[in-house]
């Protein structure tokens, strides 16, 4: 095995400062986040985490420079590989130092991240297309005033646990393996309370329902989620985890939604599509309430569109808009009056079209 100061690219007499800065940096250039399926770069990862583990510990550092290997308990003194096996170990042991760092894995260290919250929030169409502010009720547990949150009696303050010395977890020899755990005195918090806040009985919590003001952005669609960092739950005394806000977005008969563009149908009459002309269609503007004179080509087709560039709702976080996309229904009268239907005949003489007519109540007119 490598030398462990060697591993971490230090000097023997290294600080502390020294030794976490050191493995920081490898820490994140082997990340795993940043070497998917790289093996060489895991195995960095683990040597390097190793090395640090050992080298934190006073006791096992001392150990470490009299007797080298042989003086470490567990894996490292019979060359076994490092003393962690996998990459989740790592990241609970060390989730601190990822934590502020790197944004963490998962969060860091578990145990001390508050839980994520999902709300539901339901907007109209329009408040989707144009972004609206609106209050959501979240109930969670926040940070406990009396104490800041650390669960101490004011003026007292958490003290390191005696038994993990802070870390949290304790490591112990199974076998041929380093073993990691979570501490069984502090469960995993690396502090003990003597005197605990007497609001929130030392949980460094408290529940609460509180109104929240979330700013929903222009053209969000059903189904979407926006995120509210540090807005859910807080652990005792961890970080919070974050807000999750479901949109639920109610149809509008008017406008049909596909990605950005805003598909708009317009019944028009066979004699309007032959002959053209201007036509008044909804449009998103004025909070979808708008309206404007389009131009109708003669001789439109059933299925014709006409698509207005610019117009459709607007992309999330980003400039421009979709298309509005207006979808001529050509329509054919179900019903005529005489003098219509004579009309017609006349149209459909003058198209050379012959037109043979069912007998009954209004047929035999011609000829
Ligand atoms: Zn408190
Ligand atoms: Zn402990």
């Amino acid at each position: 095995m490598r030398d462990l100061y060697e591993v971490l690219g230090v000097e023997r007499g290294a600080s502390q400062a020294d030794l976490k800065k050191a493995y920081r940096r490898l820490a994140q250039q082997f990340h795993p986040d940043k070497n998917p399926d790289d093996k060489v770069a895991e195995e960095s990862f683990k040597e390097a985490a190793n090395a640090y583990q050992i080298l934190s510990d006073d006791d096992q550092r001392a150990a470490y420079d009299r007797y080298g290997f042989d003086g470490l308990k567990g894996a490292a003194s019979r060359g076994q590989g490092p003393g962690f096996s996998n990459v989740e170990d790592i990241f609970s042991a060390f989730g601190d130092l990822f934590g502020d760092f790197l944004g963490g894995r998962g969060g860091g260290r578990r145990q001390q991240r508050g839980a994520d919250l999902r709300v539901d929030l339901g907007l109209t169409f329009p408040e989707a297309v144009w972004g609206v502010t609106k209050d959501v009720k979240v109930s969670r547990d926040v940070a406990c005033e009396t104490c800041g949150g650390n669960g101490a009696k004011p003026g007292s303050k958490p003290e390191n646990c005696a038994t993990c010395k802070g870390k949290g977890q304790v490591v112990h020899a199974q076998g041929f393996f380093m073993v990691q755990s979570t501490c069984p005195h502090c469960r995993g918090a690396g502090k003990t309370i003597k005197d605990p806040c007497e609001d929130c009985r030392g949980r460094g919590t408290k529940p609460e329902t509180t109104t929240l003001s979330v700013t929903v952005p222009p053209g969000v669609d059903d189904g979407q989620t926006l995120r509210l960092a540090g807005k859910g739950e807080t652990a005792p005394g961890g970080a919070a985890g974050h807000l999750y806000v479901v949109l639920h977005v109610q149809g509008d008969e008017r406008f049909r939604r596909e990605g950005d563009d805003v598909l708009t149908e317009i019944p028009i009459s066979f004699v309007k599509a032959a002959l053209g002309g201007e036509v008044e269609i909804h449009t998103l503007d004025d909070n979808c309430n708008g309206t404007a004179t389009v131009e109708l080509k003669a001789g439109t087709q059933p299925g014709d569109v006409l698509v207005r560039r610019g117009q459709g709702i607007p992309h999330v976080n980003a400039s421009g808009r979709g298309e509005q996309v207006v979808q001529w229904k050509v329509e054919i009268p179900k019903k005529l009056s005489t003098r219509q239907m004579e009309l017609m005949r006349e149209l459909a003489a003058d198209l050379g079209e012959e037109v043979k007519e069912k007998r009954g109540l209004f047929g035999r007119k011609k000829s």
